[in-house]
C-alpha cells in the first residue's frame, strides 16, 4: 500500500544487518509485468533477501490468480530460489481447476472440496469462529477449562507488531504485551497484576471465562470451536463493557470480529 515506505524499511533492515529479511505479499498490486518486475528489482537492490507469495482461497476472494501467477514468475526471475510460495499446494490447485478469476470462498469450496482445507493452516482464531464456524465441530466452554496459554503468550520465535505498535506473541491478535517501541521493558517481564486478562490466560482459560462472567458474559449456546474462540468471545465482551484492561488492545480489533 505504501511502496516507498516499504523500500525505506528494507533499506533500514539491510543497514542494521538483520538477516534473512523477506516481504510477504498477496500480489494485489501485480497488475502488469513492468511494474511488478521494477518493484522486485528495487527491493532486491535495497537489500531484500527474498519474497513470500501468499496464495490461499481467502486472497482469491480479492486478488485474481493471474496476478499471483505473474508475481511467482517474475519473483523467480529476480529472487531465484528465495521465492517462496505459501502455499504451493493451493497454487497448483488453482491451475488444476483452471481458476483464473476472483472467486468467493463458498464457490471455491464447491469447485474443489472441503478436503482442501485440511492442507491449509486455517487457525480457529480471530474472525474464523464467527465467519467459518459452520465448518467446525463445537463444544461447551468447559471443554477448554484447564488449558493454559502460557506457551503461546511467552512465545519468542514468531511475534507480530500491529499497526498500533502493540507487541503480540504468535497469533493472539488483540492481546498486547506492550508498546513494541519499548522492547526492553517487555523483555524485563510483564507485570501480571497490571494485566489481569493475561494473568488469567497464562493460568487457565477457565479463569478468563470467570472474569468475563464478572462483567456479565454468558456462555454461547451454540458452543465454541476452540479455546481461542472462547477466549476471543470473552475478550470481545470485556472490551464492549469496560476499558479496564489495557492489554485488550487495539480496541479496533474487537470491532472487526463479526
Ligand atoms: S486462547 Fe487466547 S491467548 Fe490462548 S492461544 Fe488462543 S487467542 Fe491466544
Amino acid at each position: 500500500m505504501n511502496f516507498d515506505l516499504l523500500l525505506e524499511l528494507v533499506k533500514m533492515a539491510h543497514e542494521l544487518g538483520i538477516p534473512s529479511t523477506f516481504v510477504e505479499t498477496n500480489c494485489y498490486w501485480c497488475g502488469n509485468d513492468k511494474t511488478t518486475r521494477k518493484r522486485f528489482v528495487e527491493l532486491l537492490n535495497e537489500g531484500l533477501n527474498g519474497i513470500l507469495i501468499s496464495v490461499n482461497p481467502f486472497i482469491l476472494e480479492y486478488v485474481s490468480p493471474m496476478r499471483t501467477e505473474r508475481a511467482i514468475r517474475l519473483a523467480g526471475d529476480v529472487f531465484g530460489r528465495n521465492t517462496m510460495v505459501y502455499q504451493e499446494f493451493v497454487s497448483q490447485q488453482f491451475r488444476r481447476f483452471k481458476i483464473k478469476e476472483i472467486l468467493p470462498f463458498e464457490e471455491y469450496l464447491q469447485k474443489t472440496s472441503l478436503q482442501s482445507l485440511s492442507y491449509m493452516e486455517l487457525l480457529p482464531i480471530g474472525r474464523v469462529p464467527y465467519r467459518l464456524g459452520y465448518l467446525f465441530q463445537k463444544y461447551p466452554a468447559r471443554q477448554f477449562f484447564g488449558e493454559s496459554c502460557s506457551e503461546e503468550l511467552r512465545r519468542n520465535w514468531h511475534v507480530h507488531i500491529d499497526n498500533y505498535r502493540n507487541y503480540i506473541t504468535g497469533y493472539c491478535g488483540g492481546i498486547s504485551l506492550g508498546d513494541a517501541r519499548d522492547l526492553d521493558s517487555i523483555l524485563q517481564g510483564i507485570d501480571l497484576d497490571d494485566r489481569p486478562v493475561i494473568d488469567a490466560l497464562v493460568t487457565d482459560v477457565g479463569e478468563l471465562y470467570e472474569l468475563g462472567r464478572q462483567f456479565g458474559y454468558s456462555e454461547c449456546g451454540e458452543g465454541y470451536i476452540s479455546k481461542c474462540h472462547l477466549c476471543v468471545d470473552v475478550r470481545k465482551h470485556l472490551v464492549h463493557h469496560t476499558d479496564e484492561f489495557k492489554e485488550l488492545s487495539p480496541s479496533e480489533f474487537y470491532t472487526q470480529l463479526e
